[in-house]
Order: C-alpha cells, then sequence, then structure tokens
C-alpha cells in the first residue's frame, strides 16, 4: 500500500505491508526536491518505485537504521544513482542489515532491508534550494537525526516524536534520551513536523510542548510512586495498565513495562555525537 500527498514542496509517501484487511504501522518517507528522507519498507517496494517515477533523486537520507526507514536505500540508489547519507552509527546497519537483529514481527510487518552503502552526514543539507541542520536526537535509537530549516521551520522527527502520548517503549529505546532531545528540538522556531509514524503535524512547536510535557509527567508520577515503596510492575499496572496486544505481538519488544523501567533505571550517561 502507498498513499502520496503533496504538502507545499514535500511530498509526503505513506506505504505499508498490507496483511488482510490491515496495514500494520504505515510509516511515511518524505520527498523535497531531490532528496528523499527514508525509504520506507521493502514491502511497498514496487509501488514506491512507481509513484517516483518522473522523479529525479540525487540523495537519500536515512533519519536512522530502523528497518522502516532504509528499506529501500538499494532499489533507489539502482533506479535513480541517488548517495546514500546516514549518522555514522548508522552506515553498519546498512551495509549489513541482518546485524538489525531483527525480531519475526519485524520481518512480518516491515522486512528485511537489502544491503545499501551509506555516507556519514555532513551537519548540513542542501534540499530544494533549502538548507537544512542536521540535529543528532538520540533516544529512539543511538544514530538518529532530525533535519531541520530555520526559514519556514519545518522538522524532519524521523521516530523521535511519534505522537504527543507514550504508552510503550521499544526494549533498545531510552525514555530520559528522548526526552533531552525533544527538549532540544522544542527550542526551535518549529512550524511544521514531518513524522515518520503521524505523517504531517503541523502545530509542530505545540506537539512537541505536549509530548515534553506528558513525558516529564509520567515520570514524576512514576518517580513518586517509587518513593512510595511500589515495585515496578505495579507502577506499570496503577500508570500504564495490563501489557496488552503491542506486548505480545512484539514478543515483548514494545512493552509498558520498558516505560517504567526506562525512567527509574535510566541509562548511564550520555552518547556523543
Ligand atoms: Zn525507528
Amino acid at each position: 500500500m502507498i498513499r502520496v500527498r503533496k504538502y507545499g514542496e514535500v511530498t509526503d509517501f505513506c506505504m505499508g505491508r498490507t496483511i488482510g484487511p490491515v496495514v500494520p504501522y504505515a510509516v511515511h518517507a518524505f520527498l523535497i526536491g531531490d532528496t528523499l528522507i527514508d525509504t520506507g519498507t521493502v514491502y511497498a517496494q514496487e509501488e514506491f518505485l512507481d509513484a517516483l517515477k518522473g522523479s529525479s533523486l540525487s540523495t537519500i537520507i536515512n533519519t536512522h537504521h530502523h528497518e522502516d526507514h532504509i528499506g529501500n536505500n538499494l532499489a533507489l540508489h539502482n533506479a535513480f544513482g541517488a548517495s546514500i547519507h546516514a549518522h555514522e552509527k548508522a552506515l553498519p546497519f546498512l551495509a549489513d542489515p541482518k546485524a538489525i537483529g531483527l525480531k519475526a514481527y519485524q520481518r512480518i510487518v516491515w522486512g528485511l532491508p537489502e544491503k545499501s552503502q551509506g555516507q556519514a552526514l555532513d551537519s548540513r543539507i542542501s534540499c530544494a534550494g533549502r538548507t537544512f541542520d542536521v540535529i543528532y536526537t538520540p533516544g529512539h535509537s543511538p544514530d538518529h537525526v532530525c533535519l531541520f530549516n530555520p526559514d519556514t521551520g519545518w522538522l524532519f522527527t524521523g521516530d523521535i516524536f511519534c505522537g504527543r502520548t507514550v504508552r510503550y517503549l521499544r526494549r533498545d529505546e531510552d525514555f530520559s534520551l528522548t526526552l533531552s532531545s525533544l527538549k532540544r528540538l522544542a527550542e526551535l522556531d518549529v512550524t511544521t513536523l514531518f513524522c515518520s509514524l503521524k505523517g504531517i503535524v503541523e502545530d509542530g512547536k505545540a506537539a512537541l510542548e505536549a509530548k515534553i510535557s506528558f513525558m516529564e509527567r509520567l515520570a514524576a508520577e512514576v518517580l513518586e510512586l517509587k518513593e512510595s515503596g511500589y515495585p515496578p510492575c505495579r507502577i506499570r499496572r496503577k500508570i500504564l495498565g495490563r501489557e496488552d496486544a503491542m506486548y505480545y505481538l512484539s514478543t515483548a519488544h514494545f512493552s509498558k513495562e520498558h516505560v517504567i523501567e526506562s525512567i527509574l533505571f535510566p541509562a548511564a550517561g550520555c552518547p556523543s555525537d
């Protein structure tokens, strides 16, 4: 499945694998000028190549290495000759996607990407005559970047935003690093977010601030219960409820439990860029 929508100079491609009557966790990729930000899932490859017919594509930027963001790197490089750029920590996963260690549900929903060769991103890039700052935003993954254009206030957020609330985190996500990254982004004069999960979010700054407030309130509540002597599983049940389908379908890769644990036991230190 692929849906194409224009937003000013940006084309939004929303794509996913159709499984029976549903498309679970569709992902967005964005084209601006001849630059494509993320390449979606390998399961939408034919439709994506069709949708891009007539476009000129010289540059691919991956916001991070996850399989639904690098899925069509190789096909698009082969079709258009586009060069591929990502944070240096992402490059080994582009070269060997098996190293991502995909779980069965990830292979079913998004698929294993083909190998591709990327180059480390510079601190600024040009697309469609505009300059975008590359902002290092770890938390969702250690190699995550966002792209910001100060003239328009457009911010391409990859998977660091993904909505105003949080109920689940992946086992490898870091709550406090994500919050720090979001706070850095909220200091910018943001207008529109281009989010890989939610698509185009027009009240971008308010959306970022809403998510930050939600996460701060959640963390305060968790720590208060900890002070009152609650163990992590009771804190989880009281604040977020029981684990649900997300937990079981992802074989515990996404869980409410990890939201609580990541607040209670933050990873030591902050990775440098
Ligand atoms: Zn991701």
